[in-house]
């Protein structure tokens, strides 16, 4: 009996290290301390979150179940039955990769979460819509980060969504394998018996667990720079637009606490301010954010001759990949371009600014291209190989590129990672592939022109059901004979 009561402290103690958990790989340790303390296999993923739930009891934990399983009551999961046999690969352990994760595993398949990298360490900020606070708040988001949007805070670092994502994703049996980098899909073999391999994925490195296992599913959240074959790619080329983000430390000083934030869309019309910032500096912006998160965090779209101007182009090339190679950019002068905008910006009320530090150690500011923005023709689609199918999917940034100062990103992103869970369900409710794709390409559809004006406005009753996110919603505008392209039966490229 003594010996329960202690290891139920200790678990209790490994659980807080596991909320408080600041950086990915200290989440994954403190993870797998805990289960192996309860003797504990994430990979008994049906039983794991209620294996759990009955052995992690202190109030910290209980407050924590009972928001997941509010969210794991939704219908549409059918009680964690609904995918289950199903398995999934996701590219990518991005936010949108993070939460098409956790939709899948609420609905019952098997998920498994590979990234290149072993860190979070992106400082920038992302623009909350107020359905995707709601979203998070349900799914625990406080227990993880008290400070998640209190009072009118509508934005987070990607750093700290990505950890509370994935802290939730593993809660719910997601396995979330880091080093391991997705290189392509592997086409079942031809003349196998009926228990021969089926589709799998070739990932770096080769010998990975990951590697021996075959997927109904795979899901492309790898970023902008999209590794999945066989998505055609529009590209939406607009004026040149050239985006710096900076990062400054925040050291939540009273005086910090009292600079006003900028919000993008409401300053994008501040004409005056503009015309001041450039006759008083020579610095020239199209619009500009500034976001108090973990660290004070601006987002501008500058223009080119200003930029000359100040030195921190040196030469002006046509070609915007030169225009802004690393060689062609006066990195300190880009420094002072960004320091002396957020100054402006902030009317000089910000007392320090000293640049926060990026992964490698430099000051955290970078200048992007947005001339141009991708999306992908299509969302989905389904390769048949041998008597094997698999339903390919695009999510998140690899889909639809988001023009960062406008925040669309995790927004649109969300919507996409719900949509496509809802494609897996129809899936394995065993629907024809040329029903599923046609469904997926008729939200698709909706997607690009989301806005939090024309989204369902009762975030209570959201869910991955599509009718309870979209007002007016007509699933079949895409018929089927419109993705009979997107079937594919036969070798890869
Ligand atoms: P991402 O967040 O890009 O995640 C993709 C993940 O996939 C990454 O973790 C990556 O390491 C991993 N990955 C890539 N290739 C592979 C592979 N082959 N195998 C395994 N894993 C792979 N948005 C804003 O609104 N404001 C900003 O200031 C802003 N700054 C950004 C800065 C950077 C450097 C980047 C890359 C993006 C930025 N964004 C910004 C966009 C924003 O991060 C995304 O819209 C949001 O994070 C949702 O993206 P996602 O999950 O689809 O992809």
């Amino acid at each position: 009996m003594g010996e329960t009561e202690e290891e139920k402290d200790q678990a209790g103690k490994l659980f807080e290290n596991f909320i408080q958990a600041s950086t990915c790989k200290g989440t994954l340790q403190s993870f797998n301390l805990l289960c192996r303390l309860l003797d504990l296999d994430p990979q008994d993923h049906e039983t794991f979150y209620c294996s759990l739930k009955t052995r992690l009891t202190s109030w910290r934990a209980k407050a924590l179940w009972t928001k997941l399983d509010k969210r794991t009551c939704h219908k549409e999961y059918k009680k964690g039955q609904a995918c289950v046999g199903t398995k999934c690969l996701i590219i990518g352990g991005g936010p949108c990769g993070l939460r098409t994760a956790i939709e899948l595993a609420l609905l019952g398949a098997k998920v498994v979460v590979i990234e290149k990298r072993d860190t979070f360490s992106r400082n920038n900020v992302l623009h909350l819509w107020p359905y995707t606070i709601h979203d998070l708040k349900g799914l625990g988001a406080k227990k993880f980060y008290g400070k998640f949007c209190a009072g009118a805070i509508d934005h987070i670092s990607i750093r700290q969504l990505q950890l509370m994502l994935l802290k939730i994703a593993l809660l719910v049996a997601v396995e979330f394998h880091v080093n391991v980098e997705f290189v392509k899909l592997l086409e079942p073999p031809e003349n196998q018996e009926n228990d021969g391999p089926g589709w799998r994925a070739e990932i770096r490195p080769a010998d990975h667990p990951v590697a021996s296992i075959d997927f109904d599913v795979v899901v492309g959240a790898d970023g902008r720079r999209n590794t999945l074959e066989g998505f055609k790619r529009k590209e939406f080329r607009g004026k040149l637009a050239i985006a710096i983000t900076a990062n400054f430390v925040n050291r939540n000083t009273t005086a910090e606490a009292k600079v006003e934030e900028i919000s993008g869309v409401a300053f994008i019309f501040n004409q005056k301010f503009f015309l001041d910032l450039k006759e008083e500096t020579g610095i020239d912006l199209e619009n500009i954010v500034y976001y108090k998160d973990n660290t004070h965090y601006f987002v501008m779209t500058a223009k080119k001759q200003s930029l000359l101007d100040k030195g921190v182009i040196i030469h002006d090339y046509i070609d915007t990949e030169m225009l802004l190679s690393s060689e062609n950019v006066n990195q300190e002068a880009l420094l002072g371009y960004a320091r002396e905008a957020a100054d402006f910006g902030t009317n000089y009320q910000l007392p320090t600014l000293d640049f926060a530090i990026n992964a490698c150690g430099q000051p955290d500011v970078a200048m992007f291209d947005f001339t141009s923005m991708y999306a992908s023709e299509n969302a989905a689609l389904v390769r048949e190989r041998f008597g094997h199918q698999l339903l390919v999917a695009l999510v998140g940034d690899s889909l639809l590129e988001p023009f960062w100062p406008m925040g669309t990103g995790c927004a649109r992103g969300f919507l996409a990672a719900f949509d496509s869970a809802w494609m897996v369900k129809r899936w394995a409710e065993g629907r024809t592939p040329l029903e599923v794709l046609a469904e997926r390409e008729s939200l698709y559809r909706i997607l690009p022109q989301t806005t939090t004006e024309n989204i369902g406005k009762n975030f209570e009753q959201y869910t991955i059901d599509p009718g309870t996110r979209y007002p007016n919603l007509i699933s079949t505008c895409v018929r089927q004979n419109q993705v009979r392209h997107l079937y594919i039966n036969g070798e890869l490229p």
